[in-house]
């Protein structure tokens, strides 16, 4: 790009974001910033962004926008999620599409799962269709009340409205009405062999004895095993598919197998329980199904789904694959999970460090962060993404950035003495462009508290600005305390600037920040730091669930804890 133009884009820009007035010392660095081998030319530069600057702060507003829309349209703001669209669905016709969320109630909800789910929610709202929520809760010894109630409470919370609702062990009584048509058909068969042998045998593409017994003898067997005569692991009931398929999934597969274990739901009624394929093929047909969301590791299984249901006369719904969601250094696998909290290194399944929806929500991501990410990071591809939970954060600090209070926090405080300091009461606003968010009164009398972190890098001799406050030049500087002297209270040019509390308002605050579980597949030594610092009066305020911007720190949800506990979200 030749200079003219980068300087017009850089002075449009500037003036877009200033009401149409365009200034030329930002514009020079932002070109410069953009381009260091220019700072040699500085002269030139300036009196280039003088020309520039003076002929676009000639031009209205609009002009300016639309100028910059065509030569440098990525520094215009961001479109609105509204504005951003999925791609169509395949063969969707308005008012048909029947799409539905299928939660295996066996752990607790997810981030994958809130992915895939909004996906088929916003699906079947972008063309006025209908969606289910349905359980795939058919194995008895998985599935627990608690975890039907985590996928409800966070869809909810995701802003996941459905239709209906159901559980597939609603439908037992179906489901053994189908198989007794599959075995009828001669397509379905009761095998004894034990497990070992099942497996050996699929390995190694061989029929066993069992495949070509009779109907009437299959039929025979498949209600003694409603009847209860068989114990577990002593007979299935098989699909005749293709042992020699590549397809390992189409080698006879269990279609039903004996659970004898109570289920939360239907109690001891039933011990014959049908595997997910077969469970899945037939509620997607009584729910009308039309469109399966689903990631590209179930792909396998869409042969034997599509084949089961061709064998009942029914008709297949048309499946979208996305690559599935997996974000850096977190494994969602409920394995992987439940080992942390055994060993201590986590308590609880909302764990801040923890994928689970609940973790998320309690660490102070929005709902509707997750949704602009899903509907702009969704790859509809085979490929396998990691995401790097970066961009989800940037996109939660663009949301909070506008409506969260900001508030004073000094982690690792030293006490700061200033000599000569009036007493000060000063009106603190609590953001400095949204005025409806209020104001706080603060006030000084020479004593404070400040971060850890400033004092190591201030030396004797520098001048620097307490926020709103004063300036003032630092005399000594000691182990666990600073002293300065009292200078001004009108803002000077050029100083640092930084945060402080009032040691008589000072607010103990411990702040829990996570960072992620795994590096390179090990257990990250630092996923979880407590940080303890004093935090101004008004924090004493901010209500549980409240995300709250500590300057120059964090933002920060306010957790359940008696004595003020934060858990930092992201910077
Ligand atoms: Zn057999």
């Amino acid at each position: 790009m030749e200079l003219e133009k980068i300087v017009l884009k850089w002075a449009l820009k500037n003036a877009v974001d200033h009401d149409g007035k365009a200034m030329t010392g930002p514009v020079i660095a932002k070109v410069i910033g953009e381009n260091p081998e220019l700072k040699k030319d500085v002269r030139r530069i300036k009196e280039i962004v003088e020309e520039v600057v003076e002929m676009v702060n000639s031009m209205k507003l609009e002009e300016q926008r639309e100028m910059l829309m065509e030569i440098a349209p990525e520094l215009l703001e961001r479109k609105k999620v509204e504005e951003k669209k999925l791609p169509p669905l395949p063969n969707a016709e308005k008012g048909k599409v029947v799409t539905r969320l299928p939660p295996e109630p066996s752990g607790y909800m997810h981030i994958g799962h809130g992915m895939s789910g909004l996906l088929n929610y916003l699906y079947a709202k972008m063309y006025d269709g209908f969606v289910w929520l349905r359980f795939e809760d058919t194995d008895p010894r998985k599935v627990k009340p608690e975890y039907y109630e985590s996928f409800r409470r966070g869809y909810r919370w995701l802003g996941i409205e459905w239709d209906d609702e159901k559980n597939n062990s609603d439908d037992l009584e179906l489901f053994y009405k189908y198989a007794e048509k599959l075995i009828k058909l001669g397509k379905a068969y009761v095998c004894r062999c034990p497990i070992e042998r099942i497996r050996r045998f699929r390995r190694e593409m061989k029929e066993c004895e069992h495949r070509s017994q009779g109907v009437d003898e299959n039929l025979d067997l498949w209600n003694r095993m409603l009847g209860g005569e068989f114990g577990e692991g002593e007979a299935i009931l098989r699909l005749k598919g293709d042992m020699r398929s590549k397809n390992t999934v189409m080698r006879d597969p269990a279609l039903f197998r004996i659970i004898d274990h109570p289920h939360p739901l239907t109690g001891k009624r039933y011990k014959v329980w049908p595997l997910y394929d077969f469970a899945v093929s037939i509620e997607d047909h009584v729910c009308g199904v039309t469109h399966v969301l689903r990631t590209s590791e179930f792909a396998l299984r869409d042969e034997l789904q599509n084949y089961i249901r061709e064998l009942l006369g029914m008709s297949n719904p048309i499946y979208v694959e996305y690559s599935r969601f997996e974000f850096k250094g977190t494994p969602v696998s409920k394995r992987k999970l439940r080992a942390l909290i055994e060993t201590g290194i986590a308590s609880r399944w909302d764990d801040p460090r923890f994928p689970t929806i609940d973790g998320i929500r309690r660490r102070g991501i929005l709902p509707e962060a997750i949704k602009e990410f899903t509907i702009t990071q969704t790859g509809f591809s085979y490929a396998k993404r990691e995401y790097d939970w970066s961009l989800l954060f940037a996109i939660n600090r663009r949301l909070l950035d506008p409506k969260a209070r900001r508030l004073f926090f000094t982690p690792n405080p030293v006490k700061l003495l200033v000599e000569g300091s009036p007493k000060i009461s000063v009106d603190v606003p609590y953001h400095p462009d949204n005025r409806e968010l209020g104001s706080r009164k603060i006030e000084a009398d020479g004593e404070f508290y400040i971060s850890g972190g400033d004092f190591e890098e201030m030396k004797v001799g520098d001048v620097l600005r307490l926020k709103y406050l004063m300036n003032l030049k630092i005399l000594e500087k000691k182990r666990e305390h600073v002293r300065a002297e009292f200078l001004s209270r009108e803002p000077m040019k050029n100083i640092k600037i930084i945060q402080w509390v009032p040691v008589d308002e000072a607010v103990r605050v411990r702040v829990m920040v996570p960072d992620i579980l795994y590096i390179n597949d090990e257990v990250n030594p630092n996923s979880l730091k407590i940080i303890n610092g004093f935090g101004e009066r008004a924090v004493e305020d901010v209500k549980v669930d409240e995300i709250v911007q500590f300057e120059r720190f964090g933002f920060c949800r306010r957790d359940l804890e008696p004595e003020p506990l934060f858990i930092k979200a992201h910077d």
